[in-house]
């Protein structure tokens, strides 16, 4: 009996996927969700589902970009402090308070004129305040300087031409987006749906986030760490709570109506490794074990309508896995490149990293001096060598590693 326990909690996979061929099995499922129209207020960081191209020029009207006098730009030829020229004022322009004109303006006229008004018809040059001697409010001014046509003039359609895409399906909405969307007139783009994602984070020793350890509970790490990884890449993050390790709890946590669940803890092939039993049993269990350092007790199948990530309880292993596998999913079925939201920079090892044919490597570094530096660490369960890092470096499965002095590829943590 006790060999059979030590056998069945030993952590040994008869069989691991490769990482490509785990990403290659889950890429099959993932497609963007369907669409939905979404107030621009809420659209930043949303991903558009169509192109958006505008039905109207901007600005619609030519107008002035300094506040000034509208002429007609011959009038002030030759104008100089020396030479100046007089103008006669015979009225203004406000924004969206045209001059109200009877016919053109003749050359030798001038329409006070603010930044943003319309443009008179007859002028073709705005000249600007401090180019022009006189009361503001007198009838009569005098040009001490020349403009040519067309200056401190915004045309018609300068900024957005009417037929012009402003911005491509599957981008992902920033600010001034939605600045340009709103300028065109749309204001509720429509946006594929963000993923709902369910988390489900399993152990009997876990005390709520925030709690104080105590006795041999500990306070639990991957939910708030999901949840914000989850955020971050566009998800819709329903977090019920804790779950103990029983099945009928973790089943009853597992059946949702999000596309997505994640499992944290349990997942490997320990007699309290509930959850790789529970899905494969009620649903589909297509990955488990991954032939990679840390995360290699990771796995992922459906139940019902959901995709569903079994990610390893020690932190360490819970991010890794989270952005080889889950994450990949939060974003693809978003809209988002699947590919990681990281930045990445070549540098220079300091050290050497090792690594195993047949096993990717994810070794946390800093950056020292522009030197990137593989952090010593125990194991999966030190959360915080992934603070002290900066990023991380891959080390592919057909590596041995990375000699001290070698170029790599780090990729940094947002
Ligand atoms: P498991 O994957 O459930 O076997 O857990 C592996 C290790 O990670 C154990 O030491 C757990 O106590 C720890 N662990 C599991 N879940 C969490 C969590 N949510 N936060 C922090 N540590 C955890
Ligand atoms: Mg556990």
């Amino acid at each position: 009996m006790a060999a059979v326990t030590t056998d069945v909690r030993m952590r040994g996979f008869a069989r691991r996927h490769t990482v490509e061929n785990a990403l290659a099995l889950l890429d099959a499922h993932l497609h963007p969700l369907s669409t939905e129209l979404c107030p621009l207020p809420r659209a930043n960081g949303r991903v558009l589902a169509d192109d958006i191209v505008s039905g109207v020029d901007v600005p619609g009207f030519d107008r002035a970009t300094m506040d000034g006098y509208a002429v007609v730009a011959v009038s002030t030829d030759g104008a100089t402090p020396y030479t100046p020229l007089t103008l006669t004022v015979i009225g203004e322009s406000l924004p969206a308070r045209p001059f109200d004109e009877a016919g053109a303006i003749a050359p030798g006229e001038a329409v006070r004129i603010m930044t943003g008004a319309p443009l008179p018809s007859g002028c073709d040059a705005v000249l600007p305040a401090e180019w022009v001697e006189g009361d503001f409010a007198s009838s009569q001014v005098a040009a001490v300087a020349s403009v040519s046509p067309g200056k401190n003039v915004g045309r018609i359609g300068e900024d957005i031409t009417r037929g012009t895409t402003v911005r491509e399906r599957g981008r992902m909405l920033r600010p001034q987006d939605l600045g340009v969307l709103s300028s065109i007139g749309v204001g509720q783009p429509r946006v594929i749906r963000q993923p709902r994602v369910r988390l489900v984070v399993t152990g009997n020793e876990l005390l709520p986030a925030g709690s104080s350890p105590r006795g041999h509970s500990i306070a639990d790490a991957n939910g708030p760490m999901l949840s914000a990884l989850a955020e971050r890449d566009g998800g819709l993050v329903d977090f019920p709570g804790l779950v103990s390790d029983e099945p009928d709890a973790i089943l009853q946590a597992l059946r949702c109506d999000a596309e997505i669940v994640i499992v944290s803890g349990g997942s490997s092939v320990g007699v309290e490794d509930l959850a790789p039993t529970l899905l494969a049993t009620h649903g589909e269990l297509w990955v488990h074990g991954i032939a990679m350092r840390p995360s290699s007790p990771t796995g992922f199948g459906k139940l019902g309508a959901s995709l569903v990530f079994l990610l390893p309880g020690n932190p360490v292993s819970c991010l890794c896995a989270y952005d080889f596998f889950a994450g990949r999913a939060v974003r693809a079925l978003g809209g988002r490149p699947k590919e990681w939201p990281y930045r990445s920079m070549a540098a220079t090892l300091s050290r050497k990293i090792s690594s195993q044919i047949g096993r990717l490597d994810y070794a946390r570094v800093r950056i020292v001096d522009g030197h990137v530096e593989p952090l010593a660490i125990g194991g999966a369960s030190v959360l915080s060598s992934t603070t002290r890092a900066d990023g991380f470096v891959v080390v592919p499965g057909d590596s041995e590693g990375f000699a001290a002095g070698s170029d790599v590829n780090v990729w940094l943590y947002a």
